[in-house]
């Protein structure tokens, strides 16, 4: 691609870092990351994706980005979510290799030598896998580790358990991924869906380092439709098989009833059977009917073509800017 012929023999590594409030953890991080970012032996850029925050981030971010000219600011003009933070940091990253990282510092920068040694050895996706949740309550330990298995069984798609959105991706894993346009977007599955070498890492995650995050059970739910929906349609299967078996069960009980009537003269069963057979297939219709709706709700998100994004500012590095997007 011309994003690496720009470069000199060195190479370019861009470190995407979408970040949304992180007043309180920016300095620290970027301090931890330069570090990093000194010892290698590589040329480097470090792309911000400013999410519409609301607090001091914005005007932090132009500090650094005038006193270091490896930083770039991308600026949207609301908050539109990590996982599209992270296509746009994506978009503009101009790097031979592009790790994305968390700005909070739950995932150390210090990783960032063992990410890019896999990737010289010719890996396109090196992504981290975390071997602890310091920090993290039991319960949400728990739903993740039952959102990973529960994916993996429905999707076709291999998404590695206790793995996050840190990684590092080649320019041609990078370059596969900005064609994926959809709105709805599930990182961690696109990330496996374009396939490529991939190895994997392990580290220790940290506690935030301040400010505090973004997720709480109901976006953590809403999270996991997302992944769900996005990459299997085997819920959409849910209707038929319910039905099929709901059909068995109705046949088998309406020969016991003729038997019944007829061996024994008894009258048909009454009301508290007519009432729960009603209020069970009504039940399953309602759930079906809304699994459908969670399809056809996202299929008229996509029909809309919107951009992904509206970017409000973009200050590039030293590196320049890159023109062309999807
Ligand atoms: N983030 C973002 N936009 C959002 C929410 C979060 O860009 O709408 C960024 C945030 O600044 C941080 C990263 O995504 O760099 C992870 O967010 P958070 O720590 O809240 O998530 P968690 O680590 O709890 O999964
Ligand atoms: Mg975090």
């Amino acid at each position: 691609m011309e994003a690496s012929e720009v470069q000199g023999e060195k190479g370019l590594l861009s470190v995407v870092v979408p970040a949304y409030n992180e007043q309180d953890a920016l300095p620290e991080f970027q301090r931890r990351l330069d570090e990093v970012l000194n010892e290698l032996d590589l040329d480097a850029e470090v792309v911000y994706v400013n999410d519409g925050s609301s607090d001091a981030t914005g005007v932090l971010l132009q500090a650094m980005q005038q006193q270091d000219g490896r930083i770039a600011v991308l600026s949207f003009s609301r908050n539109f979510g990590k996982e599209i933070a992270m296509s746009a940091g994506l978009d503009y990253a101009r790097g031979d290799a592009v790790v994305i990282i968390d700005a909070d510092l739950q995932d150390p920068p210090e990783l960032i030598p063992e990410l890019v040694g896999h990737w010289r050895q010719g890996y396109d996706d090196v992504y981290a896998r975390r071997i602890s949740r310091d920090g993290e309550s039991l319960v949400k330990r728990w739903t993740a580790h039952a959102f990973y298995r529960v994916i993996r069984r429905l999707s076709q798609i291999d998404i590695p358990p206790d793995t996050g959105d840190y990684r590092l991706l080649s320019r041609r894993a990078v370059e596969a991924l900005r064609q994926l346009r959809e709105q709805h977007r599930f990182m961690k599955g696109l990330f496996n869906w374009v396939g490529f070498e991939r190895k994997e890492v392990l580290y220790r995650r940290d506690k935030r380092a301040a400010g505090k995050t973004k997720w709480n059970y109901w976006r953590l739910w809403n999270f996991a439709l997302e992944g769900i929906t996005a990459h299997s349609t085997a819920p959409l299967r849910l209707a038929s098989y319910l039905g099929m078996l709901v059909a068995l069960f109705a046949f088998a009980y309406a020969v016991y009833v003729a038997y019944d009537k007829l061996a024994h003269g008894n009258p048909v069963a009454g009301y508290p059977s007519l009432m729960v057979a009603l209020l069970f297939l009504g039940g399953v219709q309602l759930i079906t009917l809304g699994i459908i709706g969670e399809y056809l709700g996202r299929m008229f998100d996509e029909s809309k073509h919107r951009p992904l994004y509206v970017v409000k500012d973009y200050r590039p590095s030293v590196w320049g800017s890159r023109a062309s997007l999807p």
